[in-house]
């Protein structure tokens, strides 16, 4: 069940978006959290709210209880967490009014209790080691990107945030000095509540509303107090837009943040801080993307289809498409990349020849060798080839003999999954020269082609992104 917690004080509160509006006053190991919960459903998705900075916003962002919000959502079931945050510009392009999906945080915070761990208030003899890489929710981020686009709002699809201690602003020195480190938005709140929400393995994202240029910009004009409220205003409708269409598009009830939580803890944990951990290992046994249904929205809706081609009969997924939208390779790339970073794996094998566009850029983010798998004749040094077999008649693909090692691991990549004929050639010429196929992945699948099933029935490792059936 998805229940969707809200951090922010976003407009969403207003009972006219609310059914089921109730308020609730409630507690956590931790303290009262900064507002009651508001309480109701949104589109029929069970949905619960806090002010971070209070109904009246009076709270400074050091004085936030991060822990007893992040827990009392936590508490009431919530399993996503969305946040809303103004924030200042470090970055031309980023104009007030943009709103900023953030992909990471630097964090110049001092005075703040950044774990649930460790502390007498709950574990006091475990310490915790969250994973941080990567801080917010890819899946949730995705959606909000899909639903941010079809409403023509402007947003930047990925972006780094310096969270500091506040409530002063930045001297220009440290506002350059950011700008150097690579942020390219400065707030008061984002960390820890992301970092309790990784603990408390819960997917978060945040929405990042610029208001205006932090003061590293000598401005031509003077900002008055007025025009940052008209933003701000601005952006408050921007958010609850934005929210109310992405709230029911939230489907995902595994993630690979409730995975990280389950090796984290070290140290003395009593029988029912035990439990807890261990009742969300169980809850999340599945794992994450293997062999469920894929939408990727965000991929799919840049994929087009002709119908009719090459011939009568046959729907044509062209991922050129996709290919040629600003960030459709960047999303397919930065998926696999999640994917595969850390893995057991040292070659990369393209086919061609959309195989090799997504191959090399995932060979190059990973750091690791490239193999072009060709059409007989391409080659120029000793190749091994396979055969295999086509609709009418049969085929022929080859790799050079010196391009996999006995030993290599390797990972197969294509644009598309249908019978899955060449993929099959592909591994064999792999296993021929000694290497081991660790997986096969695409961007998309045809699952009533029936190629998925060939490759997994033979013992392989099938990844996909997105999926097209029956239509
Ligand atoms: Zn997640």
């Amino acid at each position: 069940m998805v229940k969707i917690g809200i951090i922010g004080g976003t407009g969403l509160e207003n009972p006219d978006f609310l059914k089921d509006f109730q308020e609730k006053d409630v507690e956590t190991p931790f303290g009262k959290p900064s507002s009651k919960l508001i309480c109701g459903k949104i589109s029929d998705v069970d949905i619960a709210i806090i002010s971070r900075h209070g109904k009246t916003h009076t709270i400074m962002p050091t004085n936030v209880n991060n822990r007893a919000n992040v827990w009392a959502l936590k508490q009431e079931g919530c399993t996503h967490i969305l946040a809303a945050t103004a924030c200042g510009s470090l970055r031309d392009n980023i104009k007030p009014g943009d709103l900023v999906f953030i992909d990471q945080f630097i964090d110049r915070t001092s005075k703040r209790h950044m774990s649930f761990y460790g502390d007498d208030a709950y574990m006091p003899n475990a310490v915790c080691h969250i994973p941080m890489a990567e801080p917010f929710c890819h899946n949730l981020k995705n959606i909000l990107i899909y639903e941010a686009e079809k409403l023509g709002l402007g947003f930047h699809a990925k972006g780094t945030i310096v969270t500091i201690e506040g409530p002063r602003f930045s001297t220009k020195a440290e506002s350059h000095m950011f700008r150097q480190w690579g942020a390219d938005v400065i707030n008061m709140s984002t960390v820890p509540e992301v970092v309790l929400a990784r603990e408390a393995g819960l997917c978060y994202a945040s929405v990042a509303m610029s208001t205006d240029y932090d003061c590293w910009k000598e401005m031509e004009e003077s900002v008055d107090i007025n025009m940052i409220l008209q933003t701000m205003k601005t952006n408050a409708e921007n958010v609850t837009k934005l929210f109310l269409s992405v709230i029911p598009k939230i489907k995902h009830t595994h993630c690979e943040c409730n995975e990280h939580i389950k090796t984290a803890v070290m140290g003395e944990v009593s029988e029912v801080e035990k439990n807890d951990i261990v009742e969300r290992k169980d809850n999340n046994l599945t794992a994450f993307h293997e062999n469920e249904k894929k939408d990727n929205i965000q991929i799919k809706s840049k994929i087009r289809t002709i119908p009719n081609w090459p011939k009568q009969g046959i729907m044509f997924r062209d991922i050129t498409t996709l290919l040629k939208d600003p960030i459709g390779l960047q999303l397919v790339i930065d998926d696999l990349v999640k994917r595969y970073r850390g893995k057991p794996i040292n070659k990369i094998v393209g086919i061609e020849s959309r195989g090799f566009v997504i191959g090399g850029a995932l060979s190059y983010a990973l750091g690791i060798g490239c193999v072009l798998a060709r059409k007989p004749g391409k080659l120029p040094a000793a190749t091994e080839s396979q055969e295999y077999l086509l609709e009418y008649g049969k085929d022929k693909i080859e790799i050079h003999k010196d391009a996999i090692s006995s030993g290599d691991n390797v990972l197969i990549i294509d644009d598309l999954l249908a019978t899955g004929g060449t993929a099959m050639a592909a591994i064999k010429l792999v296993e021929k020269l000694g290497g081991k196929v660790q997986e096969a992945a695409f961007i998309v699948d045809l699952p009533e082609v029936g190629g998925r099933k060939k490759l997994q029935d033979a013992g392989y490792n099938v990844y996909w992104l997105t999926e097209f059936e029956g239509e």
